[in-house]
């Protein structure tokens, strides 16, 4: 067969066309891979990349009350200025979000500390948790003690579990308080990472009242202290000394988050708890301790990296508040205790 000219140019380009498409193929799977292999920034460690937050599946067929826009909660804000959801009764439906979550078989931690007489918290804060935290979901509970022997027997439904880690006791509340970052920091570290989705830290002197669940998960997800939600960004309890890590002026910060609940996907909460951990013995080696020790540093950090979900005081009530009107429901709220008491010191 006779090829004219023509014939071959054409041959000739196709050929140029065609391998220049298959070498910025395989460039581009190179560089994927790269990007999976590459450490971000060489000290975090390396997590798998889950989809469980990003990619929301509902069943078909779900039949569910039609949700409004034009009508709704009007009494609260439910949204920040940077477009993450603030959790109120009104604003979900448990129904359709725990459809959702259900299929993506996630196990969710929970940490709690039980050191010296704060054991006596224990028993009530696990037996509601079984009753109103995640029920029908994978929950892992970490208990960490000084009191191994002391931790009360509570059943667990199916898929739900106990973990009982020792810690040494301290004769400063602060310090046992302040080292709760570490701890979950080491904890995510050493035993999480390859089974836990979403991890919450929680005070153990309290208990739940009413659902906490699938509406609760998110990326970084701070919970709002319901001691100052009213008052303007001036009277919040930062730390207010520029010397200290934790310092946040008085113009800045959004809201006023309680130490004594947070969480989120395994990574953020690592990278959260890690970073305050570093900031306060940073500021204890030059002398230093923030007005609320971790719960100070937890707010500078969330000034600087926004949650993602924000869960109303619904989340965090403390007995002793009468409680206020736009908090149609109490979760989960601190018990009233003597702290002349219970604390190793005052
Ligand atoms: N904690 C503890 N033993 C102590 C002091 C504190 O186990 O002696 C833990 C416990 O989990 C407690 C948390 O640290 O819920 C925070 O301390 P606390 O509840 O006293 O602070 P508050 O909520 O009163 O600010
Ligand atoms: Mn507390």
């Amino acid at each position: 067969m006779q090829l004219n000219s023509k014939t071959v140019t054409g041959i000739l380009i196709t050929t140029l066309v065609l391998g220049a498409v298959y070498y910025l193929f395989q460039r581009h799977r190179w560089l994927l891979e790269q990007m999976k292999t590459t450490p971000d920034n060489g000290c975090a460690p390396k997590f798998a990349v889950k989809d469980c937050d990003f990619h929301l599946v509902a069943p078909d067929h779900l039949v569910y009350k039609q949700p409004s826009l034009i009508q709704g909660r009007t009494d609260v804000v439910s949204v920040t200025p940077w477009l993450a959801p603030v959790v109120w009764e009104g604003t979900f439906n448990p129904l359709l979000l725990d459809s959702i979550y259900k299929p993506k078989n996630i196990t969710i931690a929970a940490t709690v500390f039980a050191v010296g007489k704060y054991i006596r918290f224990l028993k009530k804060f696990l037996e509601t948790a079984e009753q109103h935290f995640f029920v029908g979901f994978k929950v892992h509970v970490y208990v960490f003690t000084d009191r191994p022997d002391e931790v009360p027997n509570v059943n667990m439904a199916a898929g739900r579990q106990l973990m009982v880690l020792s810690v040494p006791s301290s004769n400063r509340w602060q310090e046992i308080s302040a080292r709760r970052m570490e701890l979950v920091q080491m904890l995510i570290e050493e035993k999480l990472q390859n089974h836990i989705d979403y991890i919450f830290c929680l005070d153990v002197d309290s208990q739940f009242h009413g659902r906490w669940g699938t509406e609760s998960l998110g990326g970084l997800v701070a919970v709002i202290h319901p001691g100052y939600y009213r008052d303007s960004r001036s009277k919040f309890p930062y730390e207010r000394r520029p010397s200290s890590r934790a310092y946040v002026a008085p113009e800045e910060g959004d809201f006023y988050y309680c130490g004594g609940a947070f969480g989120g996907l395994l990574e953020e909460v690592h990278q959260l708890a890690k970073t305050c951990h570093t900031n306060f013995v940073n500021d204890a080696k030059e002398g230093i301790e923030a007005a609320w020790q971790e719960e100070s540093h937890l707010n500078r950090y969330m000034w600087i990296n926004k949650p993602s979900k924000i869960l109303s005081p619904e989340y965090l009530w403390q007995d002793f508040k009468p409680r206020n009107p736009e908090v149609h429901i109490i979760r989960f709220s601190g018990v009233v205790k003597n702290y002349a008491e219970i604390r190793p010191n005052v």
